[in-house]
């Protein structure tokens, strides 16, 4: 067990997306500063952030003096560069460490992680080159999702064979880049597992929700997931092992795809998770406070439910509905700050709570 952090320390957070705006503030409720790291110049943690440093991956000298002013890092976005976590790792504590974002900022690897650790994914071959691909799609059968290893996020990056003619554009799409196909999961729905290992591995988890996706964002997620008793409890457990094998500090999302005979594991997040954004109405410690808990080495909070909650992500022109959801009855609003609405981007969510059903 790490020595819990003092009140007034400051815990780094690379990136300053909503992500960390949001754990700025749950940071900020439990009596710690937020240093926040991003190379984007107008970044919406920048509003509640007690200081921000706005300089490139590789700036040496920049993520230098960033170690020094922090006490521990921690990070909202995974696939910050190999290098400077090389630099930061001899200078501050990170949490989670090298080996949880290793397994996540590369699918293949994510894959493989999880098929030894002996849960059920989506059969899956890498494709390294154009002829890989006819070989794996012969082994895997169509229809398959050829995505790139690296950095594909939100659906990016992510292209549907349908059959052996859809190869040529597939291979094309990826530019040359390393991929994996995968084959399809003909799975029901999509529910997550929000959980966090503190520093002593106690392992405390949210109830799955239920994720509906549109244009590969997510739209919606509903607590509670459709779920029979033992397929929570397995989802739950699916989680807790990840993390012990991973040996986790934080909060870790888990993206699971439910089908009548299993419970096939999509992917993991190294991180506070946009599936877990209903934890800050439907729980006493929501997701932020839990993932800073952890990374400060405080006990962690027991992730019980209190309500039943929808939470719906505002994008792009979503916003126009403001007017209606400031007046519903047992809704959340939680804004970014980001000053232009463009289509695709989340701008905030909303969080709508009704009794526990039940
Ligand atoms: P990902 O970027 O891997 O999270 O994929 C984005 C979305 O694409 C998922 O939430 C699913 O809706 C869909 N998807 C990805 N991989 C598969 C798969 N192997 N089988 C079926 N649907 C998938």
């Amino acid at each position: 067990m790490t020595e819990p952090l003092a009140q007034g320390r400051v815990i780094g957070i690379l990136g300053g997306g909503q992500l960390g705006r949001m754990l700025s503030v749950a940071a900020a409720r439990l009596g710690y500063r937020c240093h926040v790291y991003d190379p984007a110049p107008h970044i919406p943690a920048a509003d509640v952030a007690y200081a921000v440093t706005n300089a490139a991956w590789d700036d040496q000298a920049a993520l230098t003096a960033f170690a020094a002013a922090v006490d521990v890092v921690t990070l909202e976005f995974e696939n910050v560069p190999t290098a400077a976590l090389d630099l930061l790792e001899p200078l501050c504590p990170v949490r989670p460490g090298r080996k949880a974002l290793a397994v996540s900022q590369d699918r293949l690897a994510e894959k493989t992680f999880l098929r030894d650790l002996g849960l059920q994914t989506a059969p899956f071959a890498a494709v390294d080159r154009a002829e890989d691909l006819a070989q794996a799609l012969g082994q895997i059968g169509a229809p398959a999702i050829l995505k790139t290893r690296r950095m594909g996020y939100d659906g990016k990056g992510q292209v549907r064979l349908e059959s052996a003619d859809d190869i040529a554009s597939a291979w094309a799409a990826m530019q040359g880049a390393p991929a994996i196909l995968e084959g399809v999961v003909p799975f029901t729905h999509e529910i997550s597992v929000i959980a966090a290992r503190g520093s002593d591995g106690a392992v405390a988890a949210f109830d799955p929700g239920e994720n509906l996706h549109k244009s590969g964002i997510l739209r919606e997620t509903r607590v509670p997931a459709r779920l029979g008793a033992g397929q929570r409890t397995d989802a739950i457990l699916m989680a807790a092992n990840i993390l012990n094998a991973l040996d986790y500090v934080g909060v870790l999302g888990v993206e699971i795809f439910v089908t009548p005979q299993a419970l096939v594991v999509n992917e993991i997040a190294p991180r506070v998770h946009n599936s877990g954004h209903w934890t800050q109405n439907g729980c006493a410690v929501d997701q932020f406070e839990q993932h800073i808990r952890a990374v400060a080495g405080l006990p962690l909070g027991d992730g019980q439910r209190h309500s039943d909650v929808t939470m719906t992500n505002l994008i792009g022109d979503d916003m126009d509905k403001l007017p209606d959801l400031l007046r519903a009855p047992g809704t959340a609003l939680h804004l970014y700050g980001k000053p232009d609405i463009r289509a695709g981007r989340k701008m905030g969510h909303v969080n709508r709570i009704t009794p526990l059903r039940g």
